[in-house]
């Protein structure tokens, strides 16, 4: 069992962050923000599969005011990420926005500052601070030598100090690097100095399985550590994939699942139906099922049924049939193999029904 750092709790909206809350799955949004038919139809399909908070771009008036007419068609709180302009974010605020992702270290003078603090405790919105490797200021750089996970640590406690001094604490901190190795390091670091919420990440890890992996070993070492209170995976690509994938490091963690787990063998020359088809078949018709159990999908008599039985509904390959289990007994052999993957639909269904729906 996990046991994760207590950190002090924020609420972004409805939804706590840190505390005793759970680790947090977030996105952000790459459709431009003022187009808020795309931006809300982006959201939708994030909320669809377990986003909690989204995160939109405000680089202009029009995405500030935009987000007025966003919230209006979504559930989950959104945060406006701005950099430079404080009008933004106070425009923010007027719309309506749960929380900022800002940095006063780059918005200017005191006045600046203490104008969208001041707003911000008003309406008991939070404030993330967010350096990562490119926004570290040039003196800390160059007393360090580069963006080194010492380099980042020391801009967010500058950060937060400057929030501190305007009796500002409602805050979270994210210190991300492209580097797995240097966010694992600077976070670790920075935990140990701060009870702020912290918001992990790797930025810009890259697309498709290098992608995945990087995130997957960089956060899943940070949760394994106890260190993160909300997460959000980085992918170049469609945001939907990164919040498939932040639940799947959570899950794989045993921190939070979401959703059916589909345990299936690699298969090898025993393999007596077709596990990678009927997987993904399998896969295809359970999308959407938000209910947690296990499902099982392996190809012949030797391994199979051991796992099958494991898993709360499994299906296993033997000679010319497959076997269907539930909670660990046989309940169907299915000798007409063309017929298998309807029937063990069929199983799947009724099974979801007994245990999440009736009554
Ligand atoms: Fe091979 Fe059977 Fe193991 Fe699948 S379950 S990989 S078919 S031995």
């Amino acid at each position: 069992m996990i046991k994760r750092k207590r950190t002090k709790e924020v609420k972004i909206g409805k939804v706590g962050v840190g505390g005793d809350n759970p680790v947090r799955v977030q996105s952000m949004t790459n459709t431009p923000t003022a187009d808020v038919k795309a931006t809300v139809d982006q959201i939708k399909r994030l909320e669809e599969v377990g986003c909690e908070i989204i995160r939109v771009a405000v680089y202009d008036k029009e995405s500030a005011l935009a987000i007025e007419k966003i919230k209006k068609e979504i559930e989950i709180p959104v945060v406006a990420d701005i950099h430079f302009d404080y009008k933004l974010a106070l425009i923010s605020m007027d719309s309506g926005v749960d929380g900022l992702r800002i940095n006063p270290g780059n918005i200017g003078s005191e006045k600046k500052i203490e104008k969208v603090v001041e707003k911000a405790k008003k309406l008991s919105i939070p404030i993330r601070i967010g350096v990562n490797s490119g926004s570290v200021e040039k003196e800390i750089l160059k007393k360090h030598q580069g963006p080194t996970p010492e380099a980042l640590v020391e801009s967010a406690v500058k950060n937060v100090k400057i929030l501190e001094k305007f009796g500002f604490f409602d805050i979270k901190i994210s210190i991300k690097s492209s580097s797995a190795v240097d966010t694992i390091k600077a976070y670790r670091l920075l935990s140990e100095k701060v009870d702020y919420p912290l918001h992990i990440g790797i930025t810009e890890a890259g697309f498709g399985y290098r992608g995945i992996v990087k995130s997957s070993v960089g956060l899943g070492v940070l949760l394994f550590l106890g260190i993160g209170d909300t997460l959000r995976v980085s992918l170049t690509g469609d945001p939907v994939e990164e919040v498939l994938v932040a639940w799947e490091i959570l899950r794989a963690l045993g921190i939070r699942a979401r959703g059916p787990e589909i345990i299936s063998c690699p298969t090898c020359a025993r393999t007596e139906i077709d596990v990678i088809k009927i997987s993904k078949e399998i896969e295809e018709y359970l999308k959407g099922c938000e209910d947690v159990f296990t499902v099982a999908v392996m190809g012949c008599p030797v391994n199979g049924p051991g796992e099958a039985k494991e898993a709360d509904i499994g299906l296993a390959g033997g000679k010319n049939m497959g076997v269907i289990f539930k909670g660990g007994k046989v309940v169907k052999k299915v000798k007409d193999l063309s017929n298998l993957v309807e029937e063990f639909k069929k199983e799947l269904s009724s099974f979801v029904f007994e245990k999440f729906k009736k009554g």
